[in-house]
């Protein structure tokens, strides 16, 4: 590295900072449970034992790696679209980072596992996570159990109605759902409860965040523990390629599963990234989730970052077929790299993401969650113009089996 280009990959700062975004914007009597969380955590990274651990378990409980896959349906069948329209490109080489063969189905986990060790190593007695779709609650609910300790999981009533299966799951496994009935009462008002319960019970309670947002240091660690699924993609399209891609896509909701994988890409200054933000009906139409195209700057659950909010700077409701990307904010690294250019931020919208799950289903046997759906849309999108000899890496951060509900009811097919 010279110092004319310092990395992209130092950041945040000591107050974590990325640019204008992150820190911690939280109230005095938090401030001391997040300085002690950032102690611990720089001491685990110091540890061999804890990295080892971490590796142990992605590795023989989640099933890690997560095979990075040569679309070659799917590619040939976006090349012959390319070619029935005359495109100029003949269709770039598609391949997919499996993240949705993890244990519980999403890449959630990968983060889940590296808080609880770090609950354990910290003497922690007790677990609480906020979830909207439920996804991030079944996670933590997961390695709750595995680790034996209690878990509550806050979640908006509105999504506990919504999401039966899920607090279903979360049950069995052992955790205690709570209803929050504040606000809109979905995802956002579960994190306000959760960081009030934090504040109430510090002394035994850990707090797992779901995604690369909440105050620093949270944005640092959940970006580095879900980093492993770009440094796998890197090795493995070396392995198979002999170089680099030329584009990451990635879905967006809170930016866990996109600055996983971009991380260890950001100074290759040749590998495009593209995350792609739920659109929903429109952005036209104001129902959707794309804080970074469609929000201003704010600051929300510790941290400044790129927000839906009305012109009192109320944070305004989050619309998308994805339950697991409606989220109005965004974790403030993406914010960062939206400003300074690196990563080309889209959207797609719920009928976008609808075409490509079912394309899909139908030419890869693979049946995607709708989140990384609307990074596949971009995908169709991009790949027919691009040269037979282009590398794309999609993540398929999720699996389909929770949306199926969802997609049924959209297809007017009653289950
Ligand atoms: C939760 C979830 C997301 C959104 O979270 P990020 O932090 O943006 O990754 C995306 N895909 C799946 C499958 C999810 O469960």
């Amino acid at each position: 590295m010279n110092i004319h280009s310092p990395s992209l990959r130092s950041g945040p700062d000591e107050r974590g900072h990325f640019g204008q975004f992150g820190g911690r914007y939280v109230a005095e009597t938090l401030m001391p449970l997040i300085l002690d969380l950032e102690t611990h955590y720089r001491a685990a990274q110091a540890d061999p034992a804890f990295e080892a651990e971490f590796d142990d378990l992605l590795k023989n409980y989640v099933g890690r790696p997560s095979p990075l896959y040569f679309a070659e349906s799917l590619t040939r069948h976006l090349a012959k679209l390319a070619a029935d329209a005359g495109q100029p490109g003949n269709g770039a080489k598609i391949y997919l980072k499996r993240d949705e063969l993890n244990h519980t189905g999403a890449h959630k986990i990968n983060n889940c596992i590296g808080q609880i060790l770090l609950a354990k190593r910290m003497g922690k007695t007790r677990i609480i996570a906020e979830t909207g779709a439920g996804q991030h609650g079944v996670a933590t609910a997961t390695v709750a159990a595995r680790f034996g300790l209690p878990c509550v999981i806050y979640m908006g009533s509105r999504d506990i109605e919504r999401q039966a299966p899920n607090v279903f799951r979360m049950k069995l496994l052992g955790a205690e759902v709570r209803a929050v009935e504040s606000g809109s009462k979905t995802l956002k008002d579960a994190m306000n409860e959760a960081l009030r319960d934090w504040v109430t019970n510090v002394h035994d309670t850990f707090y797992i965040i779901g995604t690369a947002a909440g105050p620093h240091p949270y944005p640092e660690l959940v970006r580095n523990f879900q980093s492993v699924i770009g440094r796998e993609a890197r090795a493995q399209i070396l392995e198979a390629e002999g170089r680099l891609p030329d584009v990451l896509v990635a879905a967006i909701g809170g930016g866990s599963n996109a600055i996983g994988l971009f991380h260890p890409f950001l100074d290759d200054a040749d590998v495009r990234m593209v995350g792609v933000e739920a659109a929903g009906h429109g952005l036209a139409t104001g129902e959707h989730a794309a804080s970074l195209i469609g929000g201003s700057p704010g600051v929300l659950h510790g941290n400044k970052t790129m927000l839906l909010q009305d012109d009192d700077g109320q944070i305004t409701e989050a619309h998308s077929i994805s339950a697991g990307l409606d989220y109005p904010g965004i974790g403030p690294e993406h914010a960062w790299l939206h400003a300074i250019g690196r990563v080309d931020y889209q959207s797609a919208t719920d009928d976008d993401a609808m075409e490509a799950f079912k394309l899909l289903c139908k030419v890869e046997g693979i049946i995607p969650a709708l989140e990384p759906a609307h990074a596949m849309a971009a995908v169709m999108r991009m790949a027919p113009a691009m040269a037979a000899d282009r590398l794309i890496i999609a993540n398929m951060c999720g699996r389909g089996d929770k949306d199926i509900f969802t997609v049924a009811n959209v297809l007017g097919v009653k289950l």
